[in-house]
């Protein structure tokens, strides 16, 4: 068991500091060196991003709070999150990936638009500690495996005062058959393994954690699909 989480994490690490780095760098951009099903994930992707940009601008209140971002690869969304800046003069960002290549990208990327309310550094999601407002972990979980997902869950909440964000893979019949029916035609691409989440199992630890679901929303492309809660401490 605890190997096989071992396992995982190691692996996880590398491909994201190697091809999958490459890989996801270019779709979490605007390079046009992607093929259609790369452009499909890009746009899915940022779909969920704007939902959450949305939530947190209908709400009018992040100014002044400190936002943590567990597995915040190239900064899709903690930048936007501190540009809010501008027009809120926003929050403090914390972000953090386990791929050093990752965080190291993200950094680069805020260097370079100027943005001075966000640090980014190099930690698997277990290391991080403190206390945020708000803590974010987006598309993440498909690296988890099934019985560490509640664990990681509990982690997250236990980072947060007030609020946590999470997105991940449904695991539905649908989704599981389309999840299979992939699996019979590998791509060239090397990969990681992908675990899909049982939404009562996410559900179940965000409340044992005290907190309650307070938004919810799903995005589907073709090949994208990622729910995504957000809850509250009650
Ligand atoms: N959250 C980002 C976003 O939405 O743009 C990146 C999503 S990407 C599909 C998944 C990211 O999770 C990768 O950057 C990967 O390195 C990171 N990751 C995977 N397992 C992790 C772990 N245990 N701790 C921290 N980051 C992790």
């Amino acid at each position: 068991q605890l190997f096989s989480t071992v396992d995982d994490k190691t692996e996880v690490r590398e491909y994201f500091n190697n091809e999958g780095f490459n890989r996801w760098n270019k779709i979490y951009s605007e390079s046009d060196e992607v093929n259609t099903v790369q452009l499909d994930i890009r746009n899915g992707h940022d779909q969920t991003i704007q939902k959450i940009l949305n939530w947190v601008e209908a709400d009018g209140d992040i100014k002044g709070k400190t936002v943590c971002d567990c597995g915040c690869g190239v900064g899709s969304l903690a930048i936007p999150l501190a540009q809010m800046d501008n027009k809120q003069t926003g929050a403090e960002i914390s972000a953090s990936d386990i791929s050093d290549a990752m965080s190291t990208e993200a950094a680069a990327r805020a260097k370079a638009m100027g943005i001075r309310n966000a640090k980014f550094y190099t930690s698997d999601l277990e290391s991080v500690k403190g206390k945020y407002n708000t803590v974010t972990c987006v598309d993440v979980a498909i690296h988890y495996p099934t019985e560490k997902m509640a664990e990681m869950v509990g982690h997250l909440c236990s980072l947060a005062d007030e609020r946590v964000l999470i997105s991940f893979a449904p695991k539905t019949w649908y989704y599981d058959l389309l999840k299979k029916f992939g699996e019979l035609f590998p791509g060239p691409s090397k990969t990681t393994r992908a675990y899909l989440h049982k939404e009562e199992v996410v559900r179940e630890a965000l409340k044992k954690a005290g907190f309650e679901v307070s938004r919810e929303e799903m995005t589907g492309t073709n090949f994208y699909f990622s729910r995504l809660l957000e809850a509250k401490r009650v």
